[in-house]
């Protein structure tokens, strides 16, 4: 069975791939950066291996994947998933904060598919997943930065594609919604009633609906799928 590396997996979209990656019999190597809490509870319960690591930082991101390799594990799949949140208007953002925020969301992906793309290459198999967001394909007011980030994720993904096909590496992205993790618990009750209304499927996303997707676009019947991005917005843009 193959093995995937899920980043960003302590909590929200990322426990949930490591839920439903371990009961599809994956080897699941969990990443997350800080709340060891979280993650041994989900070591507990899906039997995953766990990395704490900065996806951000390259270094870090060279030494998990050394380490990786020593525990005697190759990466298959990879599941750009940690994010971080950032609200605010453009010109209030400090830049440091800004800049904060891309290192995790847009040089996270990056570095982790540098790290563990040249095994792939090798092996002449593997497979990308990018957890964009429907702000990287239409943009929000008060998330501009956030929105450069998950668009800039999204150029990247359909770029790389094209690049590594021929190695015989997918690379997709994945798109969602308005999801109910701890990213969005700053919206009250109202706020989550208006966007609900516009929301054709009537409801917010789940965790296990992005994981669903990921488990999908990893699996055999995708295996003609790449370049693409992937909504899973209950048909809501925005
Ligand atoms: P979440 O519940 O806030 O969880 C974020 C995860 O990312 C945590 O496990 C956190 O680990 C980890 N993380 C943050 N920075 C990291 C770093 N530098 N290195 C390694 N791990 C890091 O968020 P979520 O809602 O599941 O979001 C997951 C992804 O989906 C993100 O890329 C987000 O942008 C995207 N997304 C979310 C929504 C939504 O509505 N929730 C919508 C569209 C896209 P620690 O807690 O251990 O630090």
């Amino acid at each position: 069975m193959k093995t995937v590396l899920i980043t960003g997996a302590s909590r929200g979209i990322g426990a949930a791939c490591t839920a439903a990656f371990s009961k599809a019999g994956y080897t699941v190597l969990a990443n997350y950066r800080s709340d060891d809490k979280a993650a041994e509870a989900l070591k507990e319960k899906t039997g995953c291996v766990l990395y704490k690591a900065d996806v951000g930082n390259i270094d870090e991101v060279y030494a998990l994947r050394d380490k990786i390799a020593a525990d005697g594990h190759s990466v298959d799949v990879l599941i750009n998933n940690a994010g971080v949140a950032l609200f605010g208007l453009f010109q209030h953002i400090p830049s440091a904060e800004a800049e904060a925020m891309y290192r995790t969301n847009l040089f996270g992906a990056l570095n982790c598919a540098r790290a563990f793309l040249p095994q792939m290459v090798e092996k002449k198999d593997g497979c990308i997943i990018n957890v964009a967001s429907v702000w990287g394909e239409v943009g929000a007011s008060c998330e501009v930065d956030y929105s450069t980030a998950k668009a800039a994720v999204i150029g990247f993904t359909k770029a790389l594609a094209k690049e590594v096909g021929y190695s015989g590496v997918r690379v997709n992205c994945l798109s969602p919604g308005i999801i109910d993790t701890d990213m969005n618990a700053n919206l009250s009750i109202e706020d989550v009633e208006t966007i609900v209304d516009s929301i054709p499927l009537e409801r917010l996303g789940k965790a296990e609906d992005v994981a669903a997707a990921a488990l999908f676009l990893a699996g055999e019947g995708a295996g003609y799928i790449t370049g693409q991005v992937l909504s899973i917005d209950g048909g809501w843009k925005g």
